[in-house]
């Protein structure tokens, strides 16, 4: 599912083609322990869904995206929720025609190769709860 190399809390992992790139990203944190982090990445996926919350109505919109897309940019970061690793992870994709889409990452599918880095905070335990007026899981420190 995804292969990696570390230097103390730094990580650099490739997602193997083909794979859902939060599913291997969620393995690796739950199989590394990362409760807390950074995530930064780059690659090519051609089956993404991205996530638009609106603030209105605090209803997400969902959109499927089936075409070959480059990763122009992806960042996230990594908290708990509930013993488990949250990941809270926004993304911009290029298309054949170089525009880009993008939001908030719920699951893309790798075409291609997936070059991620995360670095670990073990000291810092960032926690989420549930924000009624945004509707969003906000962090708790
Ligand atoms: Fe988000």
């Amino acid at each position: 599912m995804y292969q990696f190399i570390q230097d103390q809390h730094h990580y650099v992992l490739s997602v193997d083609n083909h794979v859902s790139l939060m599913e291997a990203l969620t393995a690796f944190c739950k199989d590394q322990n990362i409760l807390s982090g950074t995530i930064g990445g780059l690659g090519a996926i051609n089956e993404a869904t991205f996530r638009f919350l609106d603030p209105a109505t605090k209803q997400y919109v969902d959109k499927t995206f089936s075409e070959q897309m480059e990763i122009t940019n992806l960042t996230g970061n990594i908290s708990e929720k509930d013993g488990k690793p949250y990941l809270h992870v926004h993304i911009t994709a290029s298309r054949r025609d170089y525009t880009c889409v993008g939001g908030h990452l719920l699951d893309a599918k790798i075409s291609g190769a997936c070059e991620l880095t995360v670095d670990a905070f073990p000291e810092l335990k960032p926690g989420r709860r549930a924000d009624e007026e945004t509707g969003l899981n906000l962090y708790r420190f």
